[in-house]
């Protein structure tokens, strides 16, 4: 769409910049957008002429969700498991593996179609912004080439041979160190932004991951974890000691841990001048899914922790690809308030991924804004599994 943009008669406006409360509300606001940007914003009865014309009728608008934590690249799915689990079965991890199964035997046009098809499904449900993890190949060809599909697709991409160690190398874990650090870090990396590790008893202990990590940190990709999922684990401090941009899932922390995350505080020139470096990424469509106790979001948000949600969308242990459904677990089970849990999957996804031109509706920023059926942000927690998403506007184009 060539030409500017203008969206006017919004009754409320998220900004997470300037403005009231902690999502920088303005009311009876107007944006206006040009090549992609967000170049004005203000009251709705000065907005000036554009050449297209979005009338909001009084809607809220929001920034495009961010969503952090994706696996989007796998093949199969694991509905049987996921009934299994949910008639008294417990959650191990160990159902990666079918999936390797099903992804290392999918072409390549079976693998795309399903990025996708659930990149579509995300976008209509406002994520504009969306990461996408390897870690369903687990040999150097299926890394790569899933991180090539992925980078298709978006431009946050995260090489994850490190999710589980494969059947083939079970008695040797070492070796597939080895093979990730080496050979597959090299086929990956040119398409790969950050690099990740499943840190966690039963995936990677502590040891693995730091040597992980620092080889791709030595290739100048990003830091970011799993940790601390299934059970209490170094994984976070190791991640706040390595300076990742995130650590997620964070279900299981110690105060030490909260320490660790806290200190990561610093000054910054951002609208919040103070927040952490390391990010606490919380994924409540994991623990929906596989019916865990949630994250303390509130030990979290107290200490002055940095917050984001995402979704972990994958096959076994979160299928589903709506950040308003995160939202509303985020409000209804870890008792974030509403204007917390929309700030975390907007401002606190771009901030776990060291992005400052998105999850923000100021001058300068991308123009990811979301259109809702509902007079107010709140109507995400309050009206949960409802379709809300009235419009999606993306890099200025509506969808
Ligand atoms: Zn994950």
């Amino acid at each position: 769409m060539s030409g500017s943009l203008i969206v006017d008669n919004i009754g409320e406006l998220v900004t997470n910049g300037t403005g009231e409360g902690p999502l920088g509300i303005r009311r009876n606001a107007a944006v206006l957008v040009e090549e992609g940007r967000v170049v004005w914003v203000g009251p709705s009865p000065y907005a000036p002429a554009a050449d297209h014309h979005v009338d909001a009728g009084g809607a809220a608008v929001l920034p495009g969700f961010v969503d952090s934590h994706a696996h989007l690249v796998f093949a199969g799915d694991r509905a049987a498991e996921f009934a299994a689990r949910m008639a008294g079965q417990p959650y191990t991890g160990g159902g990666i593996r079918t999936t390797v199964g099903a992804t290392r035997a999918a072409t390549d046009d079976e693998l795309r179609a399903t990025v996708r098809r659930l990149r579509g499904e995300a976008l209509r449900q406002g994520t504009t912004t969306m990461e996408i993890k390897s870690g369903y190949g687990l040999t150097v060809a299926d890394e790569a080439r899933s991180l090539r599909i992925a980078a298709e697709t978006s431009t946050e991409t995260t090489f994850l041979g490190a999710h589980v160690v494969p059947a083939e190398y079970a008695d040797r874990p070492d070796d597939y160190v080895g093979l990730v650090c080496g050979p597959m870090l090299a086929a990956a990396a040119p398409y790969a932004k950050w690099i990740d590790v499943f840190c966690e008893q039963g995936a990677f202990d502590v040891d693995h991951a730091r040597a992980i990590l620092a080889c791709g940190q030595a290739v100048g990709l990003g830091v970011r974890l799993h940790a601390n999922q299934l059970g209490p684990g170094p994984g976070v401090q190791l991640g706040v000691e390595l300076g990742a941009a995130s650590v997620d899932h964070c279900t299981y922390l110690s105060d030490a841990d909260i320490d660790a995350l806290a200190s990561s505080r610093i000054d910054c020139m951002c609208h919040e001048g103070r927040h952490t470096t390391t990010v606490a990424t919380l994924l409540p469509g994991a623990e929906f899914s596989t019916r865990s106790p949630y994250p303390d979001a509130r030990r979290l948000l107290d200490a002055g922790v940095t917050v984001a949600l995402a979704t972990d969308c994958n096959p076994g242990s979160s299928y589903t690809s709506s950040m308003p459904f995160c939202v509303a677990l985020a409000v209804r089970e870890m008792r974030m308030t509403p204007a917390e849990a929309v700030w975390a999957a907007t401002a606190g996804g771009a901030r776990a991924l060291r992005r400052d031109d998105i999850g923000v509706l100021t001058p300068g920023a991308r123009a990811d804004l979301v259109v809702l059926d509902a007079p107010s942000h709140l109507h995400l927690a309050y009206r949960p599994g409802v379709p809300l998403i009235r419009q999606v506007i993306r890099n200025g184009v509506p969808q």
